[in-house]
């Protein structure tokens, strides 16, 4: 297959633990547990997008990898890296649906491993209270019969026994900064000529999912015609689809020059969905806030 047509989404899906964006805690955490040769259950939590299966994925790899590097990521060459047995991903409302299906399914599944497999159970706040329950019993019993991950967007619906069981590793979306940097390094990696301001639109969209940013990236650039593209703010709206600027323009001179109720019935006006109004707004900031000392400033040169 063409390079170009590797979604960048999947090309750049780190590997190692130092290539993950803005999670240097989460990373702390469990690349500790990997030095330690310390397998233990932990519980992601975070928003959509965040980047929790990814990590996810990683920990496997990491512990069970036979020659992971000094800061506990895995090799990527051996063969324990690469064993699909090694980690076994259920969702959890799919194949969750009735009580006791998962916990069969993951016992099946555990027939074909030969070392310790790490479970990764996502959607977790959706596991029936019974199966819960089981689960439990297996976090007791000793030896541990499987390392498991458990992802959640929602960690209060899980019960607090469980939670009580698992180390709690938050997983953070990225701050608008960490997404502009990582859109910098994808984009210089791939041989993309990105302006500032088409870099900060892109990031202010995609609310700081690593998946989001880099599949807008796609969607901006056409890298069947090579490296080099010069992309600007002005392209980036145009591929993406997004409508005209008036009345967030309107919002704002209305902001600085009347004040909050004027700028209220523009933005009651704006004919679009309020989390489209409220994306708008943030990319207006982001795009501005390092450049320009005022509010006017901001206005006279969007
Ligand atoms: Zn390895």
């Amino acid at each position: 297959m063409n390079s170009a047509d590797i979604p960048l989404a999947h090309k750049h899906r780190p590997t190692r633990f130092d290539r993950l964006s803005g999670q240097d805690r989460a990373v702390a955490i469990l690349a500790g547990f990997v030095r330690a040769r310390a397998p233990i259950h932990v519980l992601l939590y975070g928003a959509y997008g965040a980047g929790k299966s990814t990590l996810a994925g990683l920990y496997a790899r990491a512990l069970h990898c036979k020659r992971p590097d000094v800061d506990g990521s895995p090799c990527n060459s051996c063969s324990h890296c690469s064993d699909p047995r090694n980690f076994l991903e259920f969702d959890v409302p799919k194949e969750g649906d009735s009580p006791g299906y998962l916990l069969e399914l993951i016992n099946l599944r555990m027939q074909n491993c030969t070392d310790r497999p790490v479970i990764f159970l996502d959607e977790a706040h959706a596991l029936h209270e019974s199966d819960a329950d089981a689960l439990l019993k297996r976090f007791e019993a000793v030896p541990c019969s499987a390392t498991y991950i458990l992802a959640t967007t929602a960690p209060w619906e899980i019960s607090s026994a469980l939670r009580s069981r698992l180390h709690r590793v938050e997983v953070q979306v990225l701050s608008p900064w960490d997404s502009v940097r990582f859109l910098e390094e994808v984009a210089e990696a791939e041989g993309l000529d990105l302006d500032e301001r088409a870099l900060r639109l892109i990031a202010a969209l995609s609310k700081g999912h690593p998946r989001d940013l880099l599949t807008n990236l796609d969607t901006v650039v056409d890298r069947r015609s090579g490296s080099h593209q010069q992309i600007t703010d002005a392209q980036v709206r145009a591929r993406l689809g997004l409508a005209s600027d008036d009345f967030l323009l309107s919002y704002f001179r209305a902001l600085v020059n009347e004040g909050a109720d004027a700028a209220t019935a523009i933005l009651h006006d704006w004919p679009a969905s309020w989390s489209s109004k409220s994306r708008w707004v943030q990319a207006f900031l982001l795009l501005w806030s390092k450049r320009c000392a005022t509010s006017t400033h901001m206005l006279i040169h969007w």
